[in-house]
């Protein structure tokens, strides 16, 4: 049987991140603007802190101006909506991100929503999420944006295709549900409670797993030549024997990707797939917003 193509979401996401550094060139040189990144982080998580000194790194690699505020995980919550006002007023810094997840004495919906809409480069404001809910142009969430782009470069036009997305949370799967049916597809969205999904997944051409359970996905459940993005990220124990006993551990997906490339036409692997177009979509919605924000200060 034909083995599925994989996409490769490391080249692409690379030749993004290039084509941005391309962009900002350009934006400074014709309007004197360098897109400016500011990152919150709150305490220290250290898997936050890989994610923020990933993001700092490359933003300044495509040529942006990069801000960080580490504080304290004790910060009140006044301090921290006081340090997003000042970066909402800020003329340099176009977009804002809060790395999630916040400590719990802060109330993370109130954070978000003190963001300013124009410079929510997450897409995690209630404003941008209403607006991709009503069809309109938004700063949408970054690992669906790059769902949507691997999905596009790989079938070109998707109207009319039967799309599934398995999960149903509002940074992955509800904008990733919205986004397909902006692009006419005939969407389906499962979740837990969800008491067909065998049967659901094997009428689906495209099928966006985002559950949070390793393999959870079986290569029998996909129609052939459907195809597969795979959003999870999981850890678990290394397979090799020695490994595992050392305590080593991998990352798989959210599908069984040996048996589900043997059915589907296309499949992203874990990792190399969706994980690395989540940063470069980030630069993506800044220099959307450092172009939209220039646009609404100039002139008329
Ligand atoms: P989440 O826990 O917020 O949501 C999981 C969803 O899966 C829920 O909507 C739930 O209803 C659904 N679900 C759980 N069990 C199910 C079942 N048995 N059948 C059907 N649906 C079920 O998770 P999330 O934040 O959306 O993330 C999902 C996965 O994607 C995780 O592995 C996460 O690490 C990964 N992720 C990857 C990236 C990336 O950059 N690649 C970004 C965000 C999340």
């Amino acid at each position: 049987m034909t083995e599925a193509i994989i996409i490769d979401g490391k080249t692409f996401s690379s030749n993004l991140r290039n084509k941005i550094a391309e962009d900002v060139k350009s934006l400074k040189k014709e309007q004197g603007i360098v897109p400016g990144l500011a990152v919150v982080l709150v305490g220290e998580n250290p898997a936050s802190q890989i994610y923020v000194r990933k993001k700092e790194e490359m933003t300044k690699a495509v040529g942006m101006h990069s801000v960080s505020h580490h504080v304290k995980a004790d910060i009140s919550q006044q301090a921290l909506l006081d340090l997003i006002d000042t970066l909402n007023r800020d003329p340099v810094i176009h977009g804002i991100l809060v790395q999630l997840p916040l400590p719990k004495h802060i109330d993370t919906p109130t954070i978000l929503a003190a963001i300013d809409p124009a410079k929510d480069v997450d897409g995690f404001h209630i404003i941008n999420a209403g607006l991709l809910a009503i069809g309109k142009p938004a700063l949408v969430p970054c690992t669906p944006a790059g769902c949507m782009m691997l999905l596009k470069d790989t079938l070109g036009n998707l109207q009319g295709k039967s799309a599934l997305v398995i999960g149903r949370s509002t940074i992955v799967g509800r904008p990733m549900a919205q986004l397909l049916l902006a692009a006419d597809c005939t969407v389906t969205i499962a979740h837990r409670y969800t008491s067909n999904l065998e049967a659901l997944c094997r009428q689906a051409d495209i099928v966006v797993a985002a559950v949070g359970i390793p393999h959870f996905v079986k290569g029998t459940w996909i129609k052939p030549g459907a195809v597969i993005i795979d959003v999870g990220i999981n850890r678990i124990p290394a397979q090799d024997p020695e490994a595992k006993a050392a305590g080593k551990t991998k990352i798989v997906g959210d599908v069984d990707f040996e048996e589900a490339a043997k059915v589907a036409s296309a499949i992203t692997p874990v990792p190399g797939g969706v994980g690395p177009m989540t940063i470069a979509c980030l630069l993506n919605n800044t220099i959307q917003a450092a172009r939209a924000l220039s646009d609404s200060t100039a002139p008329s």
